[in-house]
């Protein structure tokens, strides 16, 4: 070992705890932003894989997605990856509070305030750590990037599309306004994208009802479920479980009934889904 006084200073630099806490001041107007803990970036490199910058970095494949709210299959030379120390980095969306980032991280609402040395609610945009989070919420190939990035609510055959069809109880001419995608009752159902839940109960022909607000006039409807695991008022993350998969209400065997509307009007889910 060499006892080169610069690269013991340069180690030792190194040793600093990472998250160092810069203070901005607040906007006129605004909240007060809280401390903004700051991370050490990565320069994708030609070649590079996930799996590949994780193992370096010592940094798990899922943290790395939710910290950079990253598409895996679409990693690119030149783009800088935030690399995320002692858990995954957060960036707060309008809307959520400390204890729906809690919930969605399986993790106490006092680890995220002693983590990131906050004492009122974070501002939207701004980034926290998550320390050790028990469950990753995370898009699998979203879109993310381009217009509303919603993601697969399960992944299963489409067993009756969009559009015009003949009911599949009453045979008669109808119009279906979502999906169903055939799964196995019992089936972990996701956040399509991150949103507030404003229905999670029972809902006529729709039986068990989840129904996720994203802002922007979009909502998501996941229907039939056996089993809903969110509260109205919560806010949800993309790729988050909100319920098991059912056959409940008007359901001729198990699938997962989803819907997208815009402003209110139904829209082909397969339009916006990657
Ligand atoms: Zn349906």
């Amino acid at each position: 070992m060499s006892e080169n006084p610069f690269l013991a200073v340069a180690l030792a630099l190194l040793l600093v705890p990472l998250v160092l806490v810069a203070f901005l001041p607040p906007a006129a107007g605004g909240p007060v932003l809280p401390a903004v803990p700051s991370w050490p970036t990565y320069t994708v490199q030609f070649g590079d894989t996930l799996g590949g910058i994780a193992r370096a970095t010592g940094v798990p494949v899922e943290y790395l997605i939710a910290s950079n709210d990253l598409d895996p299959s679409r990693l690119r030379p030149g783009q800088q990856l935030l690399i995320p120390t002692g858990g995954v980095v957060h960036t707060v969306k309008a809307g959520q509070t400390l204890a729906d980032i809690a919930r969605s991280y399986g993790v106490s609402e006092s680890a995220l305030r002693l983590a990131n040395n906050l004492s009122g609610e974070p501002a939207p945009g701004s980034r926290i750590l998550v320390p050790a989070p028990v469950v990753v919420p995370q898009a699998t190939a979203a879109a993310l990037g381009r217009g509303p990035a919603f993601a697969w609510p399960v992944r299963g055959e489409i067993s009756s599309p969009f559009g015009s069809r003949i009911h599949p109880i009453y045979r008669v001419p109808s119009f279906h306004a979502g999906i169903d995608l055939a799964v196995p009752e019992g089936t972990r159902v996701c956040a399509a994208a991150p949103g507030r839940v404003v229905t999670a109960g029972w809902e006529g022909g729709f039986g068990l009802l989840v129904v996720l607000d994203h802002g922007d006039g979009y909502t998501t409807y996941y229907g039939h479920l056996s089993r809903v695991l969110v509260q109205v008022g919560q806010f949800v993350e993309i790729g988050e479980v909100i319920a098991l998969s059912g056959n409940t209400g008007l359901s001729t065997g198990p699938h997962l009934h989803f819907e997208v509307r815009r402003d209110g009007v139904a829209v082909d889910p397969l339009s916006l889904l990657p």
